[in-house]
């Protein structure tokens, strides 16, 4: 059964892997040391995802159509290793991300990219750089602590919103289904 989705004023959707709660809040633990010492901010703990395909925004009358073709994906469990900060200069942020990128989790990612375009919901698929952002408006990251590596197996993917809030991006998951 789909889901009835809320849609506020600039709705954007996308597919993601939402962090499990201990994952999240290990790299909320390492992101707010760096808050503290170079400013920035927070990502909120239950909000850190990686981003397996964008779609922007989507009609409300193809929500329910979305909903129905994502079910019928099948799609494998990938394995995920966070194991290093990053930073980009030109968006502010600090992110979570891989030294090697784990070719299983690059395949789900292109797989499910491949389905939207094939559905009609994606018509700008965008090479796949597996990353959790963490930070923004981070100016003077100075040196990046380590990163003690972060490991799960991904078992569910998820349709996720985000609108502009008077905070900033919100973000919500509205749907989820398993991997095989
Ligand atoms: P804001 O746009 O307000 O700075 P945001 O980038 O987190 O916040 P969205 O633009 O709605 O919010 O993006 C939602 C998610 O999709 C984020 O993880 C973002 O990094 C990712 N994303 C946004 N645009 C693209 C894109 N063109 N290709 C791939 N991923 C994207
Ligand atoms: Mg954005």
């Amino acid at each position: 059964m789909s889901t009835e989705i809320v849609v506020p004023p600039g709705a954007r959707f996308f597919f993601a892997l939402w962090l499990p709660v201990d994952a999240a809040k290990k790299l909320h633990t390492v992101a707010g040391g760096v808050v503290g010492r170079c400013g920035g901010r927070l990502m909120r703990e239950d909000a850190l995802h990686i981003t397996l395909a964008f779609l922007g925004e989507v009609p409300e009358r193809r929500l329910v159509e979305l909903q129905k073709v994502a079910a019928e994906f099948k799609l494998q469990k990938a394995p995920v290793r966070l194991d290093r900060l990053g930073f980009w200069n030109h968006n502010h942020i600090l992110w979570a991300g891989t030294k090697e990128p784990d070719p299983a989790l690059s395949a789900l990612a292109a797989e499910l990219q491949d389905l939207l375009v094939k559905a009609g919901f994606l018509t700008d698929a965008k090479p796949f750089l597996p990353h959790v952002t963490l930070l923004r408006k981070l100016l003077h990251p100075g040196a990046l602590p380590e990163l003690p590596a972060v490991e799960w197996s991904a078992a569910e993917f998820v349709l996720a919103k985000s609108w502009p809030s008077d905070r900033g991006s919100a973000y919500e998951t509205v749907a989820r289904w398993p991997l095989n």
